[in-house]
């Protein structure tokens, strides 16, 4: 262990020697800089770019960047990138993570490499957690870009913005100015973000927006049927040139279980989830089914199986129902025993929504697969929503691998430094704090129960209150958040309780959370990204020394999470820049992570004590255990992530080569089409005439015409195939028990598959191109794959219609597929609109 940690110090020692050079050379170049009037300071970009042109280097042009970039932040921020934040820029531009700790401001230090990398003119793409962030970063820093000549786009659900302070009055704007200077680690200025087209957010210089955005938006532009339409840059524009990742740990590690998925309901949905949830109300735990907690997984035993196959009326459910329904049945099972309500989820609004169960934070719009969400709707009665099909899917692992360089930045990557390196090859190296850190960190405190230990922490709080030490206490759910919030309220503790539901005045709360005598109850990333300052904020200096004096801000953790990395990003509320601060953990022997992995050694030890139960006790040996515990389950996790990714990786390939051909055909004109059709010929000179004829027949509709049926059939298959996938997947598990490696047959057949749907492309356009007619809507097509086309139209079209708008059977509207515009009424239109035409007016 300590031969690894030397290693990983050394390493380390060696990444910033060799970004720390930059710091003298900006420095020099300070004087310089500061002599430059504010237009001449912008011409410094134009100036680069140039160099650039003329043949000079990112990394030779570096040092006069950051130089510019500092003195810009100076004068519109009031901020000067701190040495220890030049350090930082480096290493993000030189492709590393830079752990930085909390409040030691990475948003200021993304604005270096941003800055740097997006002289050569493609893209800069940086990643936050969230939408609000997203606006904060792009409002709060974007006076510093556009103070340099760049554009600043925002990606938000369903809207992006463009930064341009022009359009506030001139009166407003030094006021506003102003206020953000202050608050702008908070406060969003909506003012200066002006709504646009995701194209134009996406051509900006620099783009922010949260890795969802970003990884759905390529998932869609590969469903368009125009390149007009598409949203990203190309590839060759600097589609993905670099990107910057903040919160790099939350995005590539917590998130990265789920893959974006993009599906549409499809008609024929089965009516089975509400009777599999009756069942499955009636399955008893220990005697139906076993449950294994690690795995989050269950078992049936025998009786299970019986008493569900008499429920159904059948005599054996493997044989006479199928493999379908035993999925159903475990599928209701698991929702039932391990999907636990207001922790893995809440109930909104009559939808179930999942909660993020690293960050807390509610995940809109994000589903289960494989039926699970649809079984915890049944059982939760909520309306089931219409089984869907995939259009498309990617894992952030392989979205993010896209990039031509990858940098990110984080408070906490350390203990996951060996999962950053083996799955995106990036080295994590630790920048030194700007001031020396203060922060203490208790041992834990250990409280038989759980009500002894709510006890025992209210009993704390109301102690820290009362002297007027700023607390916040995090909590793993939402649901213990509330618990807690009751407890506070009984015993009369003034506090705010914080879920993860609107960041924005999260981020307002969480601001002021450094306040004298402050009592916040957050989930464990609750209003992350916002900065605690001692005192409130923006707090006087004597607020900030009267807190400092009385310690500085508590931080209580009232349970040990899964990963070390969790804990230690609450931890590092506390103590930024110097400040004085200390962080403990309450933990009981009744918390899952206790239960599940350390309980018997502990029980022995704890049985060997004889204390009341709010009476809390230090023990080394049990915190060795439980921070024991937390390694295993990161193994455990890592695991999956990776299970996950060696399966995407088989299709990332196939996907890879899908999205590349079609993206030519979308986007090379003629000679792309020509050289598609070539390739479907070979061999085979009848088909060669027939397309001769049809050109000539078509005329200018040739091209845009078999582009269309040619993309379209590749959607058509390419959902199939996704579909086809992943029952292979679930089937080459149950093989397992043959003894083979379900990877292994998941690749071999999976490339068969492949193999076959190629096959069936080539032979599909072949019996296609001979009966196409010059009207477009008249081509021949099955209902499956019209039915296809119509949902890929209706996923393309959400996520960047400004205005949606009800039409009548009677209204008149412009339709257009790209090639041809055509006017008429909207009935008439329905069947375009079904083969991919899109209504423009
Ligand atoms: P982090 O993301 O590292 O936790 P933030 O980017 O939220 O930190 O910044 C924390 C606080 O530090 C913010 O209020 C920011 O304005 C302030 N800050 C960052 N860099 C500087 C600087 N060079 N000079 C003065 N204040 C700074
Ligand atoms: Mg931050």
């Amino acid at each position: 262990m300590s031969f690894l940690k030397g290693l990983f110090g050394d390493a380390n020692v060696a990444a910033l020697k060799k970004a720390r050079p930059i710091v003298a050379a900006v420095n020099a170049l300070e004087p310089d800089f500061k002599a430059l009037s504010d237009s001449a300071l912008r011409a410094k970009t134009s100036e680069f770019k140039g160099r650039l042109a003329a043949g000079e280097t990112l990394e030779g042009l570096a040092a006069e960047a950051f130089a510019a970039v500092r003195e810009a932040s100076r004068r519109t921020l009031g901020q000067r990138h701190f040495d220890v934040q030049l350090i930082g820029g480096m290493i993000l531009h030189n492709g590393d993570i830079a752990e930085m700790r909390t409040g030691e401001g990475k948003t200021l230090v993304a604005t270096l490499p941003a800055y740097l990398n997006a002289l050569s003119g493609k893209g800069v793409h940086v990643v936050t957690v969230n939408d609000y962030l997203s606006r904060r970063d792009a409002s709060w820093m974007g006076q510093i870009y556009h103070a340099l000549g760049l554009t600043v786009g925002v990606l938000n659900h369903e809207s992006s913005f463009i930064y341009d302070p022009s359009h506030v009055p001139e009166e407003l704007k030094q006021e506003e100015e102003e206020a953000q200077d202050k608050e702008g680690s908070f406060k969003v200025m909506h003012d200066f973000l002006k709504p646009c087209t995701r194209k134009e957010a996406y051509a900006a210089d620099i783009t922010y927006g949260t890795n969802n955005e970003y990884g759905f938006d390529y998932l869609r532009d590969n469903l368009e049927y125009e390149s007009a339409n598409l949203r990203q840059r190309l590839p060759q524009d600097g589609g993905y040139n670099f990107a910057i990742v903040d919160e790099i740990d939350s995005i590539l590690i917590d998130e990265a279980r789920t893959p974006l998925i993009i599906s549409a309901p499809v008609a024929d949905a089965e009516a089975l989830y509400g009777r599999f949830a009756a069942i499955a109300r009636t399955m008893v735990k220990d005697e139906d089914f076993t449950v294994d907690e690690k795995h989050k997984q269950i078992v049936m035993t025998d009786a299970g199986i019986e008493k569900a196959q008499d429920a159904l009326g059948i005599e054996n459910i493997y044989t006479d129902a199928g493999i379908k329904m035993v999925h159903h049945l475990e599928t209701a099972v698991r929702a039932k025993a391990i999907f636990e309500r207001d922790k893995d989820y809440v109930v909104k609004d009559g939808a179930v929504v999942i909660v993020d169960e690293f960050t807390g934070r509610l995940q809109p719009g994000r589903r289960w697969s494989e039926g699970l969400h649809q079984a915890i709707e049944a059982k939760e009665d909520v309306a089931v929503q219409q089984e869907s099909r995939t259009f498309a899917s990617i894992t952030f692992q392989n979205y993010f691998r896209l990039y031509g360089k990858l940098a990110g930045m984080t408070g906490t990557a350390a203990t996951s430094s060996e999962e950053f390196y083996k799955v995106y090859g990036l080295n994590t190296v630790a920048v030194p704090t700007n001031n020396p850190a203060q922060r203490l960190d208790l041992d834990d405190l250990i409280l038989q129960t759980e009500n002894g230990k709510m006890r025992a922490i209210a009993k704390r709080v109301r102690e820290l209150h009362e002297k007027g030490q700023p607390v916040l206490i995090g909590t793993v759910s939402v649901e213990k958040n509330e618990l807690l919030g009751a407890y506070f309220k009984q015993e009369g503790i003034p506090h705010e309780v914080l879920n993860a539901k609107n960041h924005e005045r999260e981020g307002e709360i969480i601001a002021q959370a450094g306040r004298k005598g402050a009592v916040t109850i957050a989930t464990n990333m609750a209003g992350r990204g916002v900065d605690i300052k001692l005192g409130g904020n923006p707090g006087t200096p004597e607020e900030y020394e009267d807190v400092k004096s009385l310690g500085g801000l508590f931080v209580l953790g009232t349970e040990r999470h899964e990963a070390r990395r969790i804990d230690n990003q609450l931890r590092g509320r506390s103590g930024r820049q110097g400040d004085p601060g200390a962080t403990q953990f309450y933990v009981s022997l009744e918390d899952s992570l206790m239960r599940v992995f350390a309980s018997d050694v502990i029980k022995r030890v704890m049985g060997t004590f004889n204390i009341p139960e709010d009476e809390p006790i230090f023990n080394s040996m049990i915190t060795r255990a439980l921070e024991k515990a937390q390694t295993r389950i990161e193994e455990i996790n890592f695991d999956a992530r990776k299970h996950v990714l060696s399966y995407d990786d088989v299709l990332n390939i196939q996907r890879q080569s899908i999205y590349a051909r079609r993206r030519a055909l979308l986007t090379g004109g003629e000679s792309a089409l020509t050289t598609e059709l070539e390739r479907l010929t070979v061999a085979d000179e009848s088909f060669a005439a027939e397309i001769a004829k049809k050109k000539e027949q078509l005329g200018d509709a040739f091209v845009p015409t078999v582009r269309r049926i040619l993309l379209q059939g590749i959607d058509f298959l390419w959902v199939e195939h996704l579909e086809a996938m992943e029952y292979l997947r679930s089937s080459v598990n149950l093989r397992a028990y043959g003894q083979r490696d379900p990877l292994v047959e998941y690749k071999k057949e999976g490339l068969k598959l492949f193999q076959n749907m190629e096959e069936t492309y080539a032979s599909h356009v072949r019996s296609l191109i001979p009966n196409i007619v010059s009207t477009p809507g008249a081509q021949t097509s099955s209902p499956q794959q019209r039915s296809v086309t119509k949902a890929v139209a209706s996923i393309t079209a959400s996520s960047d219609t400004p205005i949606k708008k009800e039409y009548g059977r009677n209204d008149k509207v412009t339709i257009s597929n790209g090639a041809e515009t055509k006017e008429m009424k909207y009935k008439k239109a329905e069947q375009l609109l079904s083969e991919g035409w899109r209504i423009v007016g």
